[in-house]
């Protein structure tokens, strides 16, 4: 199976403070630590570990990129269509307080320079691909998803981080909607599950899959419905829940599992991401996905 994540690619360095700045004040941090990141990144690197072929698509900065495309290599993702710039890579400045409250500056840099031309580029080499995924932390994502599905393949989309402009996404060229709770309530104005996924289909997504944190995830394809709970684990930091989750639960789908099969494979994999601090590191390998599923 192979898979195109068209995505974004970022480093997040988070900086550990005694409390969070006022305006105008300097304050020295306690740690400093650099993460790989960006949802292109996570995504692939679950993907990849449920088992797909996977090749990375976008964008970083020509001197500070290597970091993120050597993790990725690492972790057997093809980065042929990473395209390195003179810009500066995407990156995210993280200031945490010991209570776990953060605030963050968002540098989208090369992942925001992606071109008409160079989405045609990709296109051209990985036409051959069963699906692609994006979300929405890069620029040309409504190109791409227009385009792909112009030229037949199978497209999947994380409409993630939510912003307004993400109403106005080709939701008709999209099979695969996937998305959490809070996305999917303020896409569509409703607040109940069983409304959300039911407004977002109309919206022209083939199938629709709404995770819902905790309390597990649904998918709608207009006909059938089905639920999932999550796992009862001791979360230590859902970030990266979503990515992990979505990497296998489309794994599974494209392999011809059932809705319920591959929402369980998202949960198990994602329930063992939260039980760990950090977010792409922390995605756990198929096999300790299908231990812990047997034990349950
Ligand atoms: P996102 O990370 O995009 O906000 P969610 O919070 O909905 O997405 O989480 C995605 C999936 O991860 C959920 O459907 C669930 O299976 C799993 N998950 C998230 N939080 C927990 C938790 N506290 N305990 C167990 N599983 C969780």
């Amino acid at each position: 199976m192979k898979v195109l994540v068209f995505g974004s690619f970022n480093i997040d360095k988070v900086y550990l403070l005694e409390r969070l700045p006022e305006r105008g004040e300097s304050l020295y941090c306690k740690t400093y630590e650099v993460h790989v990141g960006g949802k292109g990144l996570n995504q692939a690197l679950a993907f990849k570990k449920a088992g797909a072929d996977v090749f990375a698509a976008g964008k970083v900065g020509a001197e500070d990129g290597a970091y993120l495309t050597d993790y990725l290599k690492a972790g057997g993702v093809d980065i042929s269509a990473v395209y390195a710039t003179g810009a500066h890579t995407g990156h995210t400045i993280i200031e945490v307080d010991p209570d776990g409250q953060n605030q963050m500056i968002l540098f989208g840099g090369a992942n925001r320079e992606l071109t008409p031309e160079e989405c045609d580029r990709i296109l051209e080499k990985h036409s051959d691909a069963d699906l692609i995924l994006t979300q929405y932390e890069t620029s040309c994502v409504e190109y791409m998803l227009e385009k792909a599905h112009a030229i037949g393949m199978r497209t999947a989309l994380n409409p993630s981080p939510y912003v307004p402009a993400v109403k106005n996404l080709p939701y008709g060229c999209v099979d695969i909607l996937i998305l959490n709770e809070s996305e999917g309530q303020n896409i569509t104005g409703e607040a109940d599950p069983a409304a959300v996924v039911r407004a977002l289909k109309k919206l022209g997504a083939g199938t629709v899959i709404l995770t819902l944190g905790a309390d597990g995830a649904v998918y709608f394809d207009g006909e059938n419905e089905t639920r999932v709970p999550a796992f009862h684990v001791r979360a230590a930091d859902t970030t990266g829940a979503g990515d992990t989750f979505t990497g296998y639960c489309l794994c599974a789908l494209l392999d011809g599992k059932s809705p319920a099969e591959a929402l369980r494979l998202g949960a198990g994999a994602a329930a063992i991401e939260v039980t760990r601090p950090g977010a792409a590191e922390t995605i756990p390998d198929l096999d300790e996905v299908l231990r812990f599923l047997e034990e349950r």
